[in-house]
C-alpha cells in the first residue's frame, strides 16, 4: 500500500552541516524506555554507544507502567500456554516466531534484571505472580506493588549508568533520521534546547521511541508519546505496519479535567468488579470472562453500556477489598484515588477507556533489523509481529526486552555494506518558504486528537474514517509546509503524519479483528483480510 499524504518532504528541518554542531558514535540509540535502554546495554559490550531521549530518563511510557511484565515463572504454568493465550489474543494475525522468542526468553531476561537491581514483588521467597484479562495462568510480576515500569526503568537506567562506553543525552528532541544517496541510514538530526541544531552520525541507529497514545484525546500515555519516530521513519523510507491497531484500555479514572491515569487490569485480576451508572455489573453479559475477557472486548462493552445508559462513564467497585492490603499491593493507585478523596472502601471508583499502546510501527525481522540499512527497531516503535491483532496485557514490557536485547547485539556487530564507521560529512538541505496561510501548532494538535477519538476510536465506521482522513489531509496542507523550530511544531507534524496513516489503514481494513472494530464490517474476515497492511512513503 502506498498511501499519498500532503507535502511529501524527505526532513521536517532545513539541514547545513556547515553551521551545525556535530557528534559521532558507533551506535545511536534513540529512546530511554526499557527497549532503548535494554539496546544500549547490550551494544555497549561491542561499541561506543549514544543514548538519547526527548525529556529526562524518566519521561516514557515505561515508567508509567504498573500491572507487570508478563513471564512464565510458575511451576503450574508453561511457554506452550503462554504462547497459546498470545497467539489466541492476537487474533490471527501473531508472527509465531516472534511469539515463541519474546516468550522463552522471558524467564533469563527477568532473571538478569533481578541480577541488576530490579526488586520483584515476592511471597515466600518467590516471585509473586497476578493473573490479568486474557492470560489462562497467573504470570505477571510486578515490582513495588504497582510501580513496574518504574522499578525496570531505575534498575535498567543504574546499569547504563554504569556502562563508562554509553553516552547519555537527555532533552535530545531527534527530528529525523538521516539517510545517505543509498537510502542507508547514517545518524540522526536532532535539537536541544540549549545549543540548538545537532547531527549524531552514526554506523547503526536504533529507533526505541516508544508510541503514540497522545494521538487521542483519551489516553494513558504521558506526553512524549507523540508517534515521532514512526513519523521520522516513515520519512526515511522505512515500512510501517498495522497502523491500524491502537490498544485502548477500559480503565482510567474518570474525572473531568484529571488527566487520564491508569487503573490496572490486575485490580480486575484480584477481582474488581465493573458497575454500570446504575450500579449494575454488566460484563457477564458481554462476554464469559466478564471482567476478565481481553481488554478490547472490555472497552467495547464499557463504551456500549455508557451509550445505553446515557453515562460518560463506568464504575471499577473494589469496596470489598481489603483496604490495607490494597494500599500495599497498588499504592500509586490508592494514592491516586486518595489525591481525589475516593475511599474506595466505600465508594466507587469512575473510570472510561482510552488510548493505550500502539500495535503498529516499524516492520522488523527477528533480527530487529528494519527494511533500511543501519536503522533497527524495539519496543513499541516496531512491528515484530510479537501481538498480531490484540495485545496480550503485560507482554509489552518483556517484548521490549526482548527485541531490545537483539536489536543492540546486532546494530553494535553487524557492518552494513557501505556504511563505514561515522565520519564527518557535507549536508545541505534547504525548505523554501511557503505562502499558506498558518494554521495555530496548539489547535491543530488539539483539534487532531479530538478528531482521532471520535473516528478511529475504539469503534469505527467507514464514513468517519474517510473524513478522518480528509479533515487531516486539509489540517497537513496548511502544517506541513512550514518550518518549525521548536519540538510542539515538529510534533504536531509527526502527529499529523502518522494519524493520517492510521486513518487509512482503519478505512482500508473492512472487517472486524482484535482491537480494530468496524461496525460496518462487525466480522472477521479471513478470506480477504487474514495479512498485515503495510505502508511505505510513495517516493522512498
Ligand atoms: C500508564 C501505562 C501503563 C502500562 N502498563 C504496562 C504494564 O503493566 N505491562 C506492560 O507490559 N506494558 C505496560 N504498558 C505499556 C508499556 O509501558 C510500553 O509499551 C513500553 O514501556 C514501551 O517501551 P519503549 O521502550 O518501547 O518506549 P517508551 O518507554 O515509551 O520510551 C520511549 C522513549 O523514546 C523517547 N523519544 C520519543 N520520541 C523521541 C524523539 N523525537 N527524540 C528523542 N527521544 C524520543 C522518549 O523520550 C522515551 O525515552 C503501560 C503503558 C502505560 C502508558
Amino acid at each position: 500500500m502506498s498511501p499519498k499524504q500532503t507535502e511529501d518532504r524527505r526532513y521536517l528541518a532545513p539541514i547545513d552541516t556547515a553551521s551545525t554542531q556535530q557528534l559521532f558514535t558507533d551506535c545511536l540509540v534513540i529512546g530511554a524506555g526499557v527497549a532503548g535502554l535494554r539496546a544500549a546495554i547490550e551494544a555497549a559490550s561491542n561499541c561506543d554507544v549514544t543514548l538519547v531521549c526527548k525529556g529526562s530518563l524518566s519521561d516514557s511510557n515505561t515508567w508509567q507502567a504498573q500491572g507487570g511484565i508478563a513471564s512464565v515463572l510458575d511451576s503450574d504454568d508453561s511457554f506452550k500456554l503462554h504462547i497459546a493465550d498470545t497467539i489466541r489474543t492476537g487474533c490471527g494475525l501473531c508472527d509465531d516466531t516472534a511469539v515463541g522468542l519474546v516468550v522463552r526468553s522471558g524467564p533469563e531476561l527477568i532473571l538478569q534484571l533481578i541480577e541488576w537491581g530490579a526488586e520483584f514483588d515476592k511471597v515466600a521467597g518467590r516471585i509473586d505472580v497476578t493473573l490479568e484479562g486474557g492470560h489462562s495462568r497467573a504470570r505477571v510480576a510486578h515490582a513495588h506493588g504497582d510501580s513496574t515500569g518504574r522499578g525496570i526503568a531505575e534498575a535498567l537506567i543504574r546499569k547504563v549508568a554504569d556502562t563508562p562506553n554509553i553516552n547519555i543525552i537527555e532533552h535530545f528532541y531527534t527530528i529525523d533520521l538521516i539517510t545517505n544517496d543509498d537510502n542507508e541510514c547514517v545518524g540522526a538530526i536532532g535539537y536541544r534546547p540549549r545549543t540548538g541544531f545537532e547531527i549524531i552520525w552514526a554506523a547503526n541507529t536504533v529507533m526505541a521511541t516508544g508510541g503514540g497514545g497522545r494521538l487521542y484525546r483519551e489516553t494513558t500515555n504521558p506526553d512524549a508519546a507523540t508517534a515521532d519516530g514512526l513519523a521520522m521513519a516513515w520519512r526515511a523510507g522505512a515500512i510501517l505496519r498495522d497502523m491500524e491497531f491502537v490498544q485502548f484500555h477500559p480503565t482510567t479514572l474518570y474525572i473531568a479535567g484529571a488527566s487520564r491515569a491508569l487503573i490496572t487490569e490486575t485490580l480486575r485480576g484480584e477481582g474488581a468488579i465493573l458497575l454500570d451508572c446504575g450500579h449494575k455489573r454488566f460484563m457477564q453479559a458481554y462476554h464469559e470472562d466478564a471482567e476478565l475477557a481481553p481488554r478490547d472486548i472490555v472497552s467495547r462493552s464499557i463504551l456500549d453500556r455508557m451509550l445505553k445508559t446515557n453515562s460518560t462513564h463506568v464504575y471499577l467497585d473494589i469496596r470489598h477489598f481489603d483496604k490495607e492490603h490494597f494500599k500495599k499491593r497498588f499504592p500509586l493507585i490508592s494514592e491516586l484515588c486518595e489525591s481525589f478523596d475516593i475511599d474506595v472502601s466505600a465508594d466507587l471508583i469512575p473510570v472510561r477507556p482510552s488510548a493505550h499502546y500502539m500495535i503498529g510501527g516499524v516492520k522488523t525481522d527477528m533480527e530487529g533489523r528494519t527494511n533500511i540499512a543501519g536503522l533497527y527497531a524495539c519496543g513499541e516503535a516496531a512491528s515484530t509481529g510479537l501481538h498480531g491483532a490484540n495485545r496480550l496485557g503485560s507482554n509489552s514490557l518483556l517484548e521490549g526486552l526482548v527485541f531490545g536485547r537483539i536489536a543492540g547485539a546486532n546494530a553494535s556487530t553487524e557492518q552494513n555494506s557501505h556504511i563505514r564507521r561515522p565520519a564527518y560529512r557535507r549536508m545541505k538541505y534547504d525548505i523554501g518558504v511557503s505562502d499558506r496561510s498558518r494554521l495555530d501548532a496548539s489547535d491543530v494538535r488539539n483539534s487532531l486528537r479530538a478528531l482521532m477519538w471520535r473516528n478511529v476510536g475504539i469503534t469505527r465506521k467507514g464514513r468517519a474514517l474517510t473524513e478522518a482522513r480528509e479533515i487531516i489531509e486539509f489540517w497537513q496542507r496548511y502544517v506541513m509546509d512550514k518550518v518549525f523550530d521548536t519540538p510542539f511544531g515538529w510534533e504536531c507534524q509527526n502527529m499529523l503524519t502518522v494519524s493520517y496513516l492510521m486513518a487509512q489503514s482503519a478505512e482500508q481494513r473492512r472487517e472486524s479483528r482484535g482491537v480494530h472494530y468496524r461496525v460496518d464490517f462487525p466480522d472477521v474476515d479471513d478470506a480477504n483480510f487474514a495479512r498485515h497492511f503495510e505502508l511505505q512513503r510513495p517516493t522512498a
